[in-house]
């Protein structure tokens, strides 16, 4: 029988939630393994999910559990199912948000020949934002046939996302950082992540640094993962290919993810609660059960992760497998998921023979000093976008009437119809809808005062023009901050 080495780690409170669905289970056989690999943990439990949604709670975790989860700081959850219906806000989301979570850290690897994949060599580690972007969860109707969802991408948050990835890559022996934006399109958000990216990226020389156009970039890993080392990204895009990644592994079954702040840190498998699979002891624990390594690693109980690892290993090796990932042929025994965790336990203290085993000896959590707010830069006011509501489909007439809207400093220069411009000499052909940005620019090349952009919306208002929305145009230290219109 295994017996933990005695180490000087004091003992660490930590919060756990077991969730619903499978959540139990795995929670309960996760637990079981690294308590009997050694862990050092004192545990608080709490109750988050269905039934709190379902008491009336629309976040699905009441105050209590807020409390002890802020006290202990670090929080390893199962998943939970959110209800059918509206009204109920994700937990995930909110916790991320609530604790300043703004690392989301989803290590890939492929476990060839003994769990299949067409990609033998992928060892990836995906850290995805996870605070902003389009997650920001600001949405509004604007028009009948209009929607929006706002984009917002902070230098704070790029600052903290890339310095994370860099230092998680140095702590790691991890090679490369490669960053996936779309700032061909995106030039002001993906643009002020990838220009962060080519700053801090200086300060770490002993790393190859290299950034890729997503589409292509995914494409790329995809179909080549051993191509990439550590990647990072923007909140949406990195939702995705952290799924991808992981299932091309093997299985979105088999990974974990830590999101990481400041001062706080939650850690889960990245898969659902499986309703169907519930309490049927089949469910893989594997998921949740990284997550939890990736815990003992981040709260500095690095030799009992790696302990856990490397029997986690060696039980796959053995062929030991859930449901999930068992294949004729390739697997030797069918296990449920209490059985599965007895077969971890029963390999405490072994190593893989042929994958490579875990060595977390001299890893580090990452620790990235406060933001540095910089100095202000210098704004200067240049115009103004109105969006407005109209139902007609010609531009040149919606173009004529907002023409005798004017200031002394600002009169219509440009009308663009989902981002094409189509007033002055737009093309017949382009489709328009009933949602128009209208800008308005210094006729003569001098600043506007901002009293006049006031007086744009009234006069609007007094020709009957329904104005949903503006956006004040500025050059931020002498350079265009907002985008031209396509076709201008
Ligand atoms: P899911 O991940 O629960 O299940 C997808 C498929 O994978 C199912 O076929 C399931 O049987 C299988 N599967 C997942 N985990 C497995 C495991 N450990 N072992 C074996 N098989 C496993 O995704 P879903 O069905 O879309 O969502 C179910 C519920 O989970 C929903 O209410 C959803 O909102 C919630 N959800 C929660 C989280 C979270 O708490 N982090 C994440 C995703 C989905």
């Amino acid at each position: 029988m295994f017996v933990p080495q005695k180490t000087q780690k004091k003992m660490k409170r930590i919060t756990v939630a077991k969730g619903d669905g499978i959540g139990p289970e795995i929670m309960d056989a996760t637990l079981k393994i690294i308590l009997a690999a050694g862990a050092q943990i004192e545990i608080d439990e709490i109750e988050v999910g269905e039934k709190v949604y379902l008491a009336g709670n629309t976040s699905g975790i009441a105050k209590e559990s807020w409390d002890t989860i802020r006290r202990n700081k670090i929080f390893l959850k199962a998943p939970i199912t959110t209800p059918q219906g509206g009204g109920y806000k994700s937990l995930n989301v909110t916790t991320r948000k609530m604790l300043g979570l703004f690392a989301n850290v989803r290590p890939n690897r492929s476990l060839f020949p003994y769990v299949e994949t067409k990609h033998p060599h992928l060892d990836l580690v995906i850290i995805r934002e996870n605070e902003e972007d389009l997650y920001a969860g600001i949405e509004h109707q604007q028009t009948d046939e209009v929607v929006q969802c706002l984009k917002l991408v902070s230098r704070p948050g790029c600052e903290k996302i890339i310095r994370y990835a860099f230092e998680y890559a140095k702590n790691n022996g991890r090679k490369k950082v490669t960053c996936f934006t779309k700032d061909n399109i995106m030039k002001q958000t993906d643009g002020l992540f990838h220009m962060v990216f080519d700053e801090i990226g200086v300060e770490y020389p002993d790393l190859e640094k290299e950034h890729w156009i997503i589409d292509i970039g995914a494409a790329k890993m995809a179909d080549t993962p051993e191509a990439f080392d550590v990647i990072v990204t923007l909140n949406l895009y990195g939702d995705v290919l952290s799924d991808v990644a992981a299932q091309i592994a093997g299985s979105v079954g088999l990974a974990g993810s830590a999101n990481i702040g400041e001062e706080y840190a939650m850690f889960e498998a990245i898969h659902g609660s499986a309703p169907r699979r519930a309490g049927q002891n089949l469910a893989n624990p594997s998921g949740l059960l990284q997550g939890a390594i990736l815990m003992l690693n981040h709260i500095g109980q690095n030799i009992v992760a790696e302990t856990v690892q490397n029997a986690w290993l060696k039980t796959l090796e053995d062929g030991i497998h859930t449901y999930d990932i068992y294949k004729e042929g390739r697997s030797k025994e069918k296990v449920g998921t209490s059985e599965f965790a007895d077969a971890v336990i029963a390999r405490l203290g072994q190593k893989p023979t042929h994958l490579k085993a875990a060595a977390y000896g001299a890893a580090r959590p990452v620790k990235l000093s406060p933001y540095k707010k910089r100095p202000p830069e210098k704004k200067e006011l240049q115009g103004i976008d109105l969006f407005v509501h109209w139902a007609g489909t010609d531009a040149n007439e919606i173009g004529e009437k907002l023409s005798e809207i004017r200031t002394p400093n600002l009169s219509l220069s440009m009308i663009t119809n989902r981002g094409i411009k189509v007033w002055p000499e737009g093309f017949k052909e382009t489709f328009c809808t009933d949602h128009w940005r209208c800008r308005f620019y210094p006729t003569n090349g001098t600043v506007p005062e901002k009293v006049e952009l006031l007086e744009l919306q009234q006069q609007a208002l007094n020709v009957g023009i329904d104005v949903v929305k503006t956006e004040n145009l500025y050059k931020f230290n002498n350079k265009i901050a907002y985008s031209l219109g396509q076709g201008q």
